[in-house]
């Protein structure tokens, strides 16, 4: 069955000038996502910029060979956002993550549209003018491969001469890191499917999986060194934190980045349920937060402003303390631990 999104598809259709963004930080899903529909727009003929407020990870940067994203700047782009047609906010729906972007593109006369699979979007609050929102899937980038078949499906086209093969590569590394290579929950049959056909393009999933993880440099090991080694158990160990400093950045010669799956380690402790991962940055202190089962960690990143989905969430807490945060974890997380 055909369920394409007419309401998008005629907004793509009906214009010219799209401006696509998403969350700080950004991760594969993110700029994966971006690429592929940044090429799909391109090949329309569309004017398609994307501009986000960080600039793209190191090991992200193979997929936008094209150079087209942008690092957000005020004064550049401001006219530019003000007067484009369409802007497409890739996974998240929430507008404090665009960063210094929120005012620019919430005062745009732009459409905007919302493709992502986070939980918390409400409909009601208008914030968007179309979206798709599907929280049961894994990525952004599935979703996207998903709307790309419905319009082939829908207009008759071989999915081939929409999706080529560079949006291939971004859409499997969006899926790929965002599955945490194919073994997150949400992680099922249709996914499996859709990697399937993309890998059809003649990917090497080695090839990608090292562009973006064979990338660690010593001062990296040493961070996660540091890490493993401060891991502390609380709540007769179903829940395990750990703490990165600034300092600890400052003597690994590493920087935020670094951090990427280092929750994965608290997480393969046997009893744990809830993973936390506390980093003081330069502007405050970021949670990271990662459960099992029925944990719900993103009601606990709720109550730090932040959210994200059941078992992996995070939040950010401007201009906080490390101590007193760690205490004010501590003490917040034992109500999700049943
Ligand atoms: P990570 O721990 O990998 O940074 O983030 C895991 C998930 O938590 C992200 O996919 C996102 O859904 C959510 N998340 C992380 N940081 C924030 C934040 O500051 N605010 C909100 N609302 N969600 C976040
Ligand atoms: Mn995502």
């Amino acid at each position: 069955m055909c369920m394409v999104n007419k309401e998008i598809v005629s907004l793509i259709n009906n214009n010219q000038e799209f401006i696509l963004t998403s969350h700080v930080n950004p991760d594969g899903d993110s700029i994966g996502s971006e690429i592929a529909l940044q090429k799909y727009l391109s090949s329309l003929g569309k004017s398609a910029k994307v501009l986000n407020y960080s600039p793209t990870p190191a090991n992200y940067t193979f997929l936008d060979s094209d150079n087209v994203i942008e690092q957000f700047n005020e004064v550049h782009h401001k006219n530019l956002i003000e007067n484009t047609d369409v802007i497409f906010v890739l996974d998240t729906n929430e507008y404090s993550r665009l960063r210094t972007l929120e005012p620019f593109i919430k005062s745009s006369k732009a459409k905007k549209i919302l493709i992502d699979h986070h939980l918390g979007y409400d409909p009601v609050s208008g914030l968007f003018d179309s979206y798709i929102v599907d929280t049961d899937s894994p990525a952004t980038g599935e979703m996207l491969y998903k709307f790309f078949k419905n319009i082939a499906e829908d207009s008759s086209q071989d999915i081939k001469d929409i999706v080529t093969r560079d949006m291939a590569v971004a859409l499997y590394a969006a899926i790929m890191t965002d599955t945490g290579s194919f073994k997150f929950n949400r992680t099922d049959s249709e996914t499996h499917d859709i990697i399937s056909e993309l890998l059809s393009y003649g990917l090497n999933p080695y090839d990608i999986y090292s562009e973006i993880y064979n990338r660690a440099t010593l001062g990296k090991l040493h961070l996660l060194g540091r890490f493993l080694n401060k891991i502390t158990m609380i709540y007769e160990g179903k829940a395990a934190y750990s703490v990165v400093s600034q300092s600890d950045f400052e003597e690994t010669q590493t920087d935020e980045y670094a951090i990427e799956g280092f929750s994965s380690h608290l997480m393969s402790l046997e009893t744990v349920e809830l993973g936390i991962v506390i980093t003081e940055t330069k502007r405050g202190v970021k949670l990271s937060f990662r459960s099992k089962g029925n944990v719900r960690s993103n009601e606990l990143a709720g109550e730090f402003q932040g959210g994200g989905h059941m078992n992996a969430s995070g939040a950010f807490v401007p201009g906080a303390k490390l101590e007193s945060i760690v205490k004010e974890v501590i003490s917040k997380a034992e109500k999700y631990l049943k």
